[in-house]
């Protein structure tokens, strides 16, 4: 996520914090400050409530990263990698880099989280029943813990693909059909019309006066909305990719060039006159890296005429090298976890081609264009990312 930096590591997995993170912890502690606690709890000193306020706002995150926490374990008991955990403006992300592999496997992914929150919401409204009355700020943070975790925990079980309950509904109709697509377009068709109730239920109560709560109702509508429908894109995407393999799309004759020559020299003969991107670096007729512009631009520029390619050059064993055999709805998931653009493409050891994004958009128009539009074969394939 753009605009994140990382605050530490729990069990293995980052934690990065969003800008847009700060701004709701700023604007929680001063409505809780000004607003929540002086209603409940009046008596209290100014600076009480500040402090009350920060410490509150906190825990709440506390609390989004223990629910964020209990997706990551258990994905990662059932086999699937972490990446991170981001806490944003609308709470948490996990960053899960495969997919659940069964419908079981998802269920328990996405059930687990909403039931952490309700667990803590249940604890902190046990703790704080013995301090009923008391009027003391520590009842006042658990009180205020207990409401919200439980909120949260609800929030989160509305059956809206990409929230956990839409997850949790994915995972049932998965089951019951034995088809993830099927699964999938018809978890996101009801994330997206409970994204329009939110929406909708947002702009009536900006108009009858609840302006605040209207705009913020209509902000997480818009963000699940926009959510629901990638979702539907990827797993329309995978549909049309499907049975199609790498072979198919690569370019049996990438630009390749020599590992010794300098940098400017790859620029002023490759690059530049043929318009290149990218080019294979080749060492003795055998692969040895991939050099892209980016890879050039790390590089100050007055030292181009002496830094060899091979130097410059991301080396084979930190290249993802594909088989032309394999599918191309396996691959692409592949590309964008790792953020790459191209991948050679191997066989038996030898360099048979590239596969890049570019030339799989090109060959998904050439498709629309003919209006062969239907999948191949029904993919048993994936989607993105659980919230
Ligand atoms: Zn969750």
């Amino acid at each position: 996520m753009p605009g994140s930096f990382r605050i530490g590591k729990i069990a293995g997995i980052d934690i990065d914090i969003n800008v847009s993170w700060i701004i709701i912890l700023v604007l929680l502690t001063v409505s809780l400050a000004t607003g929540w606690f002086p209603q409940l709890y009046p008596g209290w000193s100014t600076a009480t409530y500040w402090v009350v306020g920060l410490i509150s706002a906190l825990l709440l995150f506390v609390s989004v990263l223990l629910h964020e926490l209990a997706h990551s374990f258990v994905a990662r008991r059932r086999g699937l990698p972490v990446k991170n955990i981001t806490l944003f403006i609308f709470g948490g992300v996990s960053n899960i880099e495969r997919e659940p592999t069964s419908p079981g496997v998802e269920f328990q992914m996405a059930f687990v989280g909403p039931l952490t929150s309700l667990l803590i919401g249940a604890v902190c409204f046990l703790l704080q029943l013995p301090l009923r009355g008391s009027n003391s700020p520590l009842e006042g943070i658990l009180f205020y813990l207990a409401v919200t975790n439980v909120l949260l925990g609800i929030f989160n079980l509305i059956p809206g693909f990409p929230l956990d309950g839409g997850r949790v509904l994915h995972s049932i109709i998965w089951k019951i059909t034995g088809n993830m697509s099927q699964a999938t377009r018809t978890a996101t068709l009801v994330g997206q019309i409970i994204a329009y109730l939110f929406i909708f239920g947002g702009i009536w109560l900006f108009f009858t006066g609840y302006i605040l709560d209207g705009i913020w109702i209509g902000f997480i509508g818009w963000f699940l909305l926009s959510a629901a429908q990638s979702a539907n894109t990827q797993v329309n995407l995978q549909s049309a990719l499907s049975g199609v393999t790498v072979g198919e799309v690569m370019n049996p004759t990438p630009p390749t060039v020599p590992a010794n020559i300098s940098l400017q020299k790859l620029i002023d003969e490759y690059f530049l006159p043929h318009g290149l991107r990218f080019a294979l670096v080749m060492q003795a007729d055998r692969l040895a890296g991939l050099i892209t512009l980016s890879d050039i631009r790390h590089i100050p520029r007055e030292r181009w005429a002496n830094v060899p390619v091979s130097q410059a050059m991301i080396p084979l064993e930190r290249l993802h090298v594909v088989s032309p055999q394999q599918s191309l709805s396996d691959v692409l998931p592949l590309m964008a976890g790792r953020d790459v653009n191209q991948l050679p493409v191997v066989q038996n050891g030898a360099l048979v081609g590239i596969l890049s994004r570019d030339a799989i958009v090109q060959y998904l128009e050439v498709r629309r264009g003919l209006g062969v539009n239907t999948p191949k074969s029904d993919t048993q394939n994936q989607f993105s990312k659980a919230a």
